[in-house]
């Protein structure tokens, strides 16, 4: 039987042309021209002044952080619903977590209920672009000004989504992005942070390389990383995004394939996109209305017993015991999430996924939850 698997980056020749010139070229450390360029295309593809390119997208977080030099004592706010390292990257810089509860239809933070979670402490929100849907950035930016907070997008899941037309990585004061191996575009490991800040630009170089002394070598005025990328990596990322558009046509053509075969059954509930949205869909949503997370495992099981593979919705970083005392009471402080989170799975969504593929799986989907 055919397995088909939840994800699976698209590599070409050109990939493997581009890759093998660097490696020849014996730049395979942290310099090289396919590093300026996959910054400089990067920059403009966001429609950004800059972009800084990184080990992977959970530094990318940290070293924004860090450039904002959030600390001990201050306090940043999270959505609920997140993949754990826009979570664990605040805690890296020593700063507190603060979880707010998310949109029953973006699935993205819920701008009304940030406001109650600012303190004199909250030093930045960092909303998520979950699943490939944007944040509402209109809303969350108005707040954030209103009470001098810095925005760091978390773009991870979704390169080239827009507000309104905009760009996500070009709408918060800084944006960071994810090339991991089943993201939209990959470097096998790689992030990217993109901002208009030309101070914050140059003060994450700085401390991207130990916080080094540009005019004295080896001079260190503070604890900096090494968070650089590899120019074999960003080899891989031009040519990825070179691709992107290509990428981004084939997903919608997936999320429609989806609705077509699934359309028969009234209590699944697919990926929803807001008016102002554009959604890159980096992974296919389903929510089955009255599941609970053992009837979720039990689904997935099925599903890999028919050679399709699947994926749970994030559980709650409330939830995770590192996080654990913002739900101390029988009623989460989070609702909705805790209302969503374990209806949820996501399905195959890649390049090279066919339209067979699909109709497969939803007619097996459509088997196991009694609708043929
Ligand atoms: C993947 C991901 C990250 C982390 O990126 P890595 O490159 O895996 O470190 C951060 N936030 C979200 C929402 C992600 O999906």
């Amino acid at each position: 039987m055919k397995f088909i698997p939840i994800s699976k980056p698209s590599i070409t020749q050109k990939e493997i042309d581009y890759v093998t010139d660097a490696v020849k070229s014996g730049w395979v450390s942290s310099f090289g021209k396919y590093l300026e360029e996959f910054e400089d295309v990067f920059a403009h593809f966001c429609n950004t002044g800059y972009a800084l390119t990184v080990m992977n997208g959970t530094c990318a977080l940290h070293l924004a952080l860090a450039v904002y030099d959030i600390k001990e004592g201050d306090e940043v706010i999270v959505p609920d619903l997140t993949f754990i390292a826009t979570a664990n990257a605040v805690r890296y810089a020593g700063a507190n977590v603060v979880i707010v509860d998310i949109e029953r239809d973006t699935l993205c933070i819920d701008p009304d209920k940030i406001e109650r979670a600012i303190t004199k402490n909250t030093k930045a929100i960092i909303p998520v672009h979950l699943y490939g849907h944007p944040a509402n950035m209109v809303e969350i930016m108005s707040i954030a000004k209103k009470h001098n907070i810095v925005v760091i997008e978390d773009a991870a899941e979704a390169h080239g989504a827009e507000v309104n037309g905009i760009k996500v990585g070009s709408i918060g004061d800084c944006g960071v992005f994810s090339f991991y191996g089943n993201k939209i575009i990959t470097t096998g490991e790689g992030g990217m942070i993109t901002t208009n800040d030309k101070d914050f630009y140059e003060k994450a170089i700085y401390l991207r390389d130990h916080a080094m002394s540009k005019s004295k070598r080896y001079w260190h005025t503070q604890i900096g990383y090494n968070y650089r990328m590899t120019n074999l990596q960003a080899a891989l990322g031009v040519v990825q995004l070179e691709r992107i558009n290509e990428f981004l046509a084939k997903r919608k053509l997936v999320f429609e394939l989806y609705k077509k075969y699934m359309s028969s059954s009234l209590n699944i509930r697919l990926n929803q996109t807001s008016q102002w949205a554009k959604n890159v869909y980096w992974m296919i949503c389903i929510e089955i209305e009255g599941y609970n997370e053992i009837q979720r495992d039990a689904l997935i099981i099925k599903l890999k017993e028919k050679g399709i593979d699947s994926r749970p919705y994030f559980y709650p970083v409330s939830d995770m015991p590192m996080y654990a005392k913002a739900n101390t009471t029988d009623t989460p402080v989070t609702p909705v999430t805790h209302e969503i989170y374990c209806k949820g799975i996501n399905l195959p969504t890649y390049f090279d996924i066919t339209e067979d593929e699909i109709k497969y799986i939803c007619q097996i989907l459509m088997e196991i939850l009694g609708n043929v």
